[in-house]
């Protein structure tokens, strides 16, 4: 259920990765809703590119997806569409947690699901650090779709929620810049959030970079069920 994808510019894999070899047609061929596809234009966004062609139809069937293309290859919307796609089917309760090391990045990635999920009504919340808790413990009880957060500053509200919300019914996981998420800085969040959400979840990693870490995981052996090894063990 696992489907690594790597950039034609990295290192091919050996085995458990699927290679883009074609340039990508159309969004629609990809499977993506005629609303999404109106926001994609109000964004001058014609084609995807190659990291998206290659991650969308496997998200959008419910499997679990390793992204690896470099900076500036379109990434956030390689997770962003098949989210927005799927939530408006299942549109109850924490749908995503999209999980990002920085927050200037969990800001970059809010406001690209605010222009394309303009039109789906959807609410998003920005959990990171540095920002008033109170302000964000509101946001978090106004029932947000997608939460961004950044690891440390959502397992802060998580150890002192008054049980509001929750991730009980969180369907979608992305580590996004995973290389820098998957290092000793934030094992500790990652190792509490992993047993906070449930485990009936697909889960995708988007990274520029294939640390060691990451290359472990794309080639681990597939396993029964769609999680992911490290996954498995928290
Ligand atoms: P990455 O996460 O891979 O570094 P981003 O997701 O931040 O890249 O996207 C970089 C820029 O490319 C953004 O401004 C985004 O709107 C734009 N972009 C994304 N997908 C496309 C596309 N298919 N065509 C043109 N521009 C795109
Ligand atoms: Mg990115």
């Amino acid at each position: 259920d696992r489907f690594a994808f790597k950039s034609r510019a990295s290192q091919p894999s050996k085995r458990d990765t699927t290679q883009c070899s074609q340039i990508p047609s159309s969004f629609t061929s990809l499977g993506i809703s005629p609303p999404l596809q109106a926001a994609l234009k109000s964004m001058s966004i014609k084609l995807p590119t190659e990291v998206q062609a290659a991650c969308i139809p496997p998200l959008l069937a419910g499997r679990d997806c390793i992204g690896n293309a470099k900076t500036g290859s379109g990434k956030t919307i390689a997770f962003a569409l098949p989210i927005l796609q799927k939530l408006s089917v299942d549109p109850y309760g924490i749908f995503a947690l999209v999980l990002t090391p920085t927050r200037e990045l969990a800001f970059q990635i809010s406001e690209q699901f605010a222009v394309l999920g303009a039109a789906l009504n959807i609410r998003t919340a920005v959990v990171v650090g540095g920002m008033d808790m109170m302000a964000q413990a509101l946001e978090l009880g106004n029932r947000p779709h997608v939460v961004i957060a950044t690891p440390g500053r959502i397992v802060d509200h998580l150890r002192s929620t008054s049980g509001e919300w929750d991730f009980s019914r969180v369907k979608f996981l992305v580590l996004d810049e995973a290389d820098r998420l998957l290092t000793p800085t934030f094992s500790q969040e990652l190792g509490y959030l992993f047993n906070a959400l449930p485990r009936d979840r697909q889960t995708c990693l988007f990274t520029a970079t294939l640390t060691p870490s990451i290359e472990t995981l794309a080639e681990a052996p597939p396993r029964p069920g769609k999680q992911m090894p490290f996954i498995r063990r928290m």
